[in-house]
Order: C-alpha cells, then sequence, then structure tokens
C-alpha cells in the first residue's frame, strides 16, 4: 500500500519515462524517416504526450475519487442505520486509514445500536408485564406510550401518538390528568370505572426545570377497597355489638359498689373499682370505635359553619382545665379573637380536645402548651405545640393510624384509647384537609391541622 504522494510521483515517472523513451526512438529514427513524415510523427508524439497526461491524471484522480464516493455511500447508509458489510481497503494508505476508521465507527455503532435495542426490549417487555397500567404523554398532550394493562374501558386502545382529549374515556380521570399537566405537578387521586376502583399517580419528568414528559401509573385497587369494606364493617359491628354488654356490665358493677357498700380498704372494693375502671376505658374504646365508623361511612354529614376559633379554643380550654392543672401546665393560645372559621363545630371541637389533651398526656409537669390558629388566603391552619417526648419521624405516619402508640403502657397509663388522632386524621378527611405532626425546634411535638376555605 502506497502513499498518495509516492502514488502520484510513481505515475508521472511512468509517464516521464514513456515519453523520453518515445522522444529517443524518434531521435534514433530520425534520419531514416522522410522529411515530410516528420511533422506527422511530431504530432503523433504530441498527441500521445496529451492522451498519456489525461490518462494519467483520471488514473490518479479515480484512485483518489473512487474509494471516497464509497466512504460517502457508507455514511449514508450508517446514517440510515443500515451497518451493512464493511467497505474493502483502497490502495492509498490515506484513504485506507479513512476507511479503516469508518469500518470501525459502523461495527461500534452496529453494537452500540444492539444493545440499544435489547435494552429497549428489555425495558419494553418489563413495562408490558408489570402489574400496573402504565402510559406516558408528552408536551403536546399526546399519548407516546401505553402498556397493554390499561383497560379499554378507561383509555381506548392503539391510542399512541393520539390526543389524550380524545383517547381518555373515564372523564374523572382526564380531568385529573389536564389538572396536573396544566399545573405541572406531580399527583394522585382514586377513579371509579364500572366497579372496578382505580389509584392513578402522575410524574413530571424534568430536565433543566422544562417537563417533556408525564408519566402515570394506573393500579386496581378493587380487591383492596373490598378488603377495607369488610374491616370497616367488621370494626362498625364490633363496636355496636360490644356497646351494649359494656353498657350492662358498667351498670351492674355500679349498682353492685352502690348496694355492697364495701369497706374502702376492701380487696372486694378494689376488685369492684378495677371492674369499674376498665369498663369506662373499654366504653371510651366503643365510643372512639362508634365514631371512626360514623366517619368511614360519611354518616357524619359535616354542618359547616362560620365561627370565631377562639371561643371554641377557649371552650375547649375550660373543658380540659382540671387535666392541666393537675399537671401544673399551662395552656396558652396565640389567636386573634375576630378569625372566623368555617367548618363542623362538634367535630372541630373532637380535634381540639384530642390534640389538646394528647399534648398535655405526652409532656412533662409544669410545660407549656400552645394553640394557634391563623388563616392563609385559602387555607385555615391550627396548629398544638407541646414541650413533650415528641414523635419519632419513622413513628410519625403510623400514629394516625388506629390503636397504634408508641408506647403502649404510657398510652394506657394516660386513658388513651389509641383512636383519638385517627379520628382527627378522618375529620380532616371530612374537611378536603389534612393533620401532620412536626418536630418543635424546642423539643416536643407540633401537630398542625389544616383545611381549605370553602
Ligand atoms: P392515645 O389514646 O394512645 O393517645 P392517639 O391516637 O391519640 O392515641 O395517639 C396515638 C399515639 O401517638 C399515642 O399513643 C402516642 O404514642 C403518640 N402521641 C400522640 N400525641 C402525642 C404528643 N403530643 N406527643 C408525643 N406522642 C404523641
Amino acid at each position: 500500500m502506497r502513499s498518495f504522494f509516492s502514488t502520484l510521483l510513481l505515475l508521472n515517472w511512468g509517464l516521464l519515462l514513456v515519453l523520453l523513451l518515445l522522444a529517443a526512438g524518434v531521435i534514433f529514427v530520425e534520419d531514416l524517416i522522410r522529411p515530410e513524415f516528420r511533422p506527422l510523427i511530431f504530432f503523433l508524439y504530441v498527441l500521445i504526450a496529451i492522451f498519456g497526461t489525461f490518462y494519467t491524471s483520471i488514473t490518479i484522480a479515480r484512485k483518489v475519487t473512487d474509494p471516497l464516493s464509497l466512504v460517502e455511500r457508507k455514511t449514508k447508509e450508517i446514517n440510515a442505520g443500515d451497518f451493512g458489510v464493511e467497505l474493502s481497503y483502497p490502495e492509498i494508505r490515506e484513504l485506507a486509514n479513512l476507511t479503516i476508521s469508518i469500518n470501525e465507527m459502523a461495527r461500534r455503532l452496529k453494537n452500540q445500536f444492539l444493545d440499544l435495542t435489547v435494552e429497549k426490549e428489555k425495558f419494553n417487555s418489563l413495562l408490558q408485564n408489570l402489574k400496573e397500567g402504565v402510559f406516558a404523554i408528552d408536551g403536546n398532550r399526546k399519548f407516546l406510550f401505553l402498556n397493554r394493562n390499561i383497560p379499554s374501558s378507561i383509555i381506548s386502545e392503539n391510542s399512541q401518538f393520539k390526543d389524550i382529549q380524545n383517547s381518555v374515556k373515564n372523564r374523572e380521570l382526564l380531568q385529573f390528568i389536564e389538572t396536573k399537566i396544566k399545573k405541572g405537578l406531580e399527583g394522585r387521586s382514586e377513579f371509579q370505572e364500572g366497579n372496578h376502583y382505580y389509584n392513578v399517580r402522575i410524574y413530571p419528568i424534568k430536565s433543566n426545570e422544562i417537563i417533556y414528559l408525564y408519566i402515570g401509573v394506573i393500579l386496581d385497587i378493587t380487591e383492596d377497597r373490598q378488603n377495607q369494606l369488610i374491616r370497616e364493617q367488621f370494626f362498625q359491628n364490633a363496636s355496636h355489638e360490644l356497646k351494649t354488654p359494656i353498657t350492662s356490665i358498667k351498670g351492674y358493677a355500679e349498682t353492685l359498689e352502690y348496694r355492697l357498700n364495701l369497706p374502702e380498704n376492701s380487696n372486694e372494693k378494689k376488685f369492684l373499682d378495677a371492674i369499674l375502671r376498665n369498663t369506662d376505658r373499654m366504653v371510651r374504646i366503643v365510643e372512639d370505635m362508634l365514631t371512626i365508623s360514623r366517619l368511614e361511612n360519611h354518616k357524619t354529614i359535616l354542618q359547616s359553619q362560620s365561627f370565631p376559633i377562639a371561643d371554641l379554643i377557649q371552650s375547649v380550654a375550660d373543658s380540659v382545665g382540671v387535666i392541666f392543672s393537675k399537671k401544673n401546665q399551662n395552656l396558652v393560645f396565640d389567636v386573634a379573637p375576630s378569625l372566623l372559621v368555617h367548618a363542623d363545630m362538634v367535630l372541630m371541637e373532637h380535634v381540639l380536645v384530642n390534640l389538646i389533651t394528647n399534648a398535655s398526656a405526652y409532656s412533662p409537669e409544669g410545660s407549656i402548651v400552645m394553640v394557634k390558629a391563623e388563616e392563609t388566603f385559602d387555607r385555615y391552619r391550627i396548629q398544638v405545640i407541646d414541650q413533650g417526648i415528641g414523635i419519632s419521624t419513622a413513628d410519625s405516619e403510623r400514629i394516625f393510624e388506629r390503636f397504634f402508640r408508641v408506647d403502649m403502657n404510657r398510652s394506657r397509663k394516660e386513658g388513651g384509647t389509641g383512636l383519638g388522632l385517627s379520628i382527627v386524621k378522618h375529620i380532616a378527611r371530612l374537611h378536603s384537609g389534612e393533620v401532620f405532626v412536626s418536630p418543635n425546634p424546642k423539643g416536643g411535638s407540633i401537630f398542625t391541622f389544616e383545611f381549605p376555605k370553602k
């Protein structure tokens, strides 16, 4: 393999040699040629020189342009995704190096392309075999992708590259997706289609703060819903069934105590007192269970009205005053007397009693509990701030579950039922709001109850 430069030299020298040999031949035979033929010989010589030069130039040019046009064709094929056969090596070294590089590039691209195809296939089959329905929406509100687990009653089949407006059949789902896309937010919701209940989540995918994709996940939660209904039904039945016998035990125990008139430090009196104490606890538990059942079944229809929250806080403070003075604790307020909230007053009283008595129960003697109420432009916020034992991050979600206690013995000692915060959570939900706990920077906890203004 020669370099372009040496090929050029070689061909030129070759041509020169031929011309010199011809010239030498002509000079040698000049005397033998008749003078009238000499111009013809000279003309032939010039003709050979011209055609020789022409032929040499074409040969050189083709040695360069042929491989170059092959390279050009190959790069076009690669560009179109056709990696095909490798280029053969031309004679000129520089061009051969270029061909080697192009072949190598094609080989590498082909491997990368194959890897990507395999990865894409893996990803595709994973998505298609998920139990959840998955979809992706682009910036133009068109479906980029949908897996096969999305029922056609919710989103029409073959909706890929079609507008969401014409493809999403379930109105609730469409409204949810459109709101989230409009606000550019992630979100979660539930919707119903026929006899089935679904949970949907949507996430914006951002790059440099620009959203270019939304990923949605739909999960059929009908079975969970049914199980939840069975659990709620059981909870409701159990509380109803327990109420009558407990009330009757309490009644008989009180009658016995009254009739027997036992001496103060006798064992029988202690036993009867224990029965009465535990029956009272059971009565409280059953009452809380019934309250939860009522809230869960939406039997409690909100009786919303506008009232000064400061008055309600004051009245709750009066009713729990004994508890606070027993522990030498202070209850202070930070509430504007003019602040009116629009809510169910009876349920709000429940919330305040639960949060304030908890704040006292889980705080040391002599500590301060503050109740704060304020409004933002679209929400009401009520906070109960204590200086008590606090709640770990791990427990801060779980304390709102029914019967969950961080410390069972302490809760029992304080006469707790383990249901108070669960009731508060239900009331928050009924007001389309939420309740959560966060650590008090000065030690203790801050319970925040928030709900939107209507
Ligand atoms: P309980 O009747 O046991 O107080 P709740 O549902 O009201 O039931 O509270 C659940 C658990 O949350 C309590 O047992 C306690 O462990 C924890 N808790 C509630 N309020 C507070 C608080 N202010 N500080 C620390 N822990 C708390």
